[in-house]
């Protein structure tokens, strides 16, 4: 082998802000804080407090390597950390604030967290936890000191006395780019939470990747809304991602009720946004309730949509409502997350609204950098032809190898495949589309049902505010389909309305067994339907079929 000779330069998360802050030094970060009021500041503030950050903790005697927490919202403090941190090379563990407390517990005891940083809607919850979290040894509250609470957290510091009391001049050391930057716990739908422990490099790649024009297409043009929260998955890295390429954020802090997001997007002018469905439907709402007219009141131009599928209805309300483009994107906190983007290719350009929203429901093509595979039960590939569905695989350079400090780590197969536990089909053009959660598919003799293509035709109803659909018992066909489905308000849907809608939407035996309604829901810490907790609510339904 010849080796080549160009230079050799770690990428580095540091590198990011330090571009940003010379290239784009005016470029606004604006925050909803969790004392009130907007805050105004650019990337070139950032960079000086982050050093600051960087100098404080080497201060409080934090070295390399070292676990540093968060329990915060989105906001230009959290944003000093994500670099303050890393940049020195200790590692930002950003704790979902969502999960229950013991699970908490658990997270920051398993990471061995040192510093727990955390925003004042957090106050209660540190004094009830800080006598359990054994080796943290120094709280941090992100505010000022006017701001201070009263409370019992031992010897707690406020985040800018700190930050006053540091110069902020620091050279952002440089070592090996392999290095753990930030750490990340999967909610554990089943099991205790997992740590995907993030790298320098796969931070940087990934960052590229998002910012590429057939991935997320981030550019300094962009008013970017992350309504995504920083604390699940590094905001789809976004934080990263806006300092390598200049583009204007915007944090919601902890306001992602509809009306508050709808007005910080018409106030900052928002061109792009991303997002769970549950949140666009709390906007939709609220759209609806109001009679608003975002088309003429707000500049939007897309809408990134992932966490959970994004209904048809969905990105039809998003083109016509908003004359917003919806790109429907899939990945995993173990993908750091950005797996597949739904964009559109060259040959789509004459297609009618409708032949586009059908592409749109899927959850798109690789970006580059993630190879995907899907296998039946025996590992044998299956083909790319839209039809067969499969366990689908993906591997790559920001795709976890192993889980942090756990023994039952991710199995790779033999080709070094992780496996995402989602069943999808991909089509002749490499679009990707999940039918479900491995464990959430329905089992009905012998055949799979997708319960995502059900819960999508059932939301396409006008009355139907949200669906989900679980497999129950049947004594003849293994599992059945059923439909629990949440009305708008004031709309008095039926049994036999809905599944007369659904007759030719879906295939026949696919059609639920039956339908009830309730007032709501269950959702995890990440908004996604929590499909176990359903289950067991209806473990002892008997299907009028059975
Ligand atoms: P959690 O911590 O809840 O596991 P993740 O973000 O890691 O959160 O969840 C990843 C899973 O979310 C994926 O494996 C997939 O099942 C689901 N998911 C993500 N994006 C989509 C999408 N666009 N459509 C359908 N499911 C999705």
């Amino acid at each position: 082998m010849l080796k080549g000779l160009m230079q050799d330069r770690p990428l580095l998360i540091s590198s990011l802000l330090e571009h940003a802050a010379s290239f784009h030094p005016d470029a606004e970060i604006v925050s909803r804080t969790s004392e009130g009021p907007l805050h105004r500041c650019t990337y070139a503030d950032i960079h000086r407090r982050a050093k600051q950050v960087a100098n404080a903790l080497t201060a409080l005697g934090v070295a390399a390597g070292d676990r540093i927490a968060t329990l915060a919202w989105n906001g230009y403090r959290h944003m000093e950390l994500y670099y303050g941190v890393s940049g020195m090379g200790a590692v930002l563990h950003t704790i979902n604030p969502r999960l229950f407390p013991e699970q908490i517990e658990y997270i920051v005891n398993h990471a061995e967290d040192r510093i727990l940083f955390f925003d004042l809607s957090f106050v209660p919850l540190v004094e009830a936890l800080a006598s359990k979290m054994t080796t943290v040894c120094g709280f941090v509250v992100m505010t000022e000191r006017a701001h201070l609470p009263d409370c019992s957290i031992p010897g707690l510091l406020c985040y800018e006395d700190l930050l006053g009391a540091q110069a902020s001049d620091y050279a952002w050391p440089r070592f090996d780019e392999t290095t753990a930057s930030s750490l990340c716990y999967t909610s554990g739908t089943t099991g205790n939470p997992k740590g995907v422990l993030y790298s320098h490099r796969s931070s940087v790649l990934h960052s590229w990747a998002a910012c590429s024009v057939d991935g997320l297409a981030i550019g300094a043009s962009e008013t970017v809304l992350l309504v995504v929260p920083m604390f699940h998955v590094n905001a789809w890295g976004m934080p990263y991602a806006g300092a390598m390429s200049g583009a204007r954020l915007v944090m919601p802090g902890p306001a992602l009720d509809g009306r508050s997001v709808y007005e910080l997007m018409r106030d900052e002018k928002v061109t792009l946004a991303l997002g769970v469905p549950t949140v666009w439907l709390m906007l939709l709402q609220h759209v609806d309730s109001k009679g608003l007219k975002p088309k003429d009141e707000l500049c939007l131009r897309r809408v990134v949509i992932g966490g959970s599928s994004a209904p048809r209805a969905m990105s039809e309300r998003f083109e016509t409502d908003f004359g917003a483009f919806v790109v429907h994107a899939w990945g995993m906190t173990e993908m750091s997350p950005l797996g597949t983007v739904c964009n559109l290719l060259p040959r789509h350009s004459g297609c009618t609204l409708e032949q586009r929203l059908s592409i749109q429901e899927k959850q798109g093509r690789a970006v580059y950098g993630v190879e995907m595979k899907i296998v039946d039960d025996e590992g044998v590939s299956l083909p790319h032809n839209g039809m067969a569905s499969g366990h689908l695989l993906v591997r790559g350079p920001w795709i976890a190898g192993v889980y942090f400090r756990d023994e039952g780590s991710p199995t790779l197969d033999a080709e070094g495949f992780f496996d995402t536990g989602d069943v999808a089909s991909i089509d002749a053009d490499g679009y990707m589309q999940i039918t479900d959660r491995a464990k959430d598919v329905i089992k009905s003799g012998g055949e799979w049902i997708s319960s995502i293509a059900l819960e999508n035709a059932a939301i396409a109803h006008p009355a139907v505010a949200e669906a989900a659909v679980i497999g129950v018992a049947h004594a003849k066909w293994q599992e059945r389909p059923l439909l629990i489905v949440v009305r708008k308000p004031g709309q008095d849907l039926t049994r036999a309305s809905m599944l007369a809608f659904m007759t030719g939407r879906v295939a026949t035996w696919w059609l639920p067994d039956d339908v009830v309604f309730v007032d709501e829901l269950p959702h995890s810490a990440t908004g996604k339907l929590q499909k176990m907790k359903l289950r067991k609510m209806f473990n002892d339904y008997r299907l009028p079929s059975a």
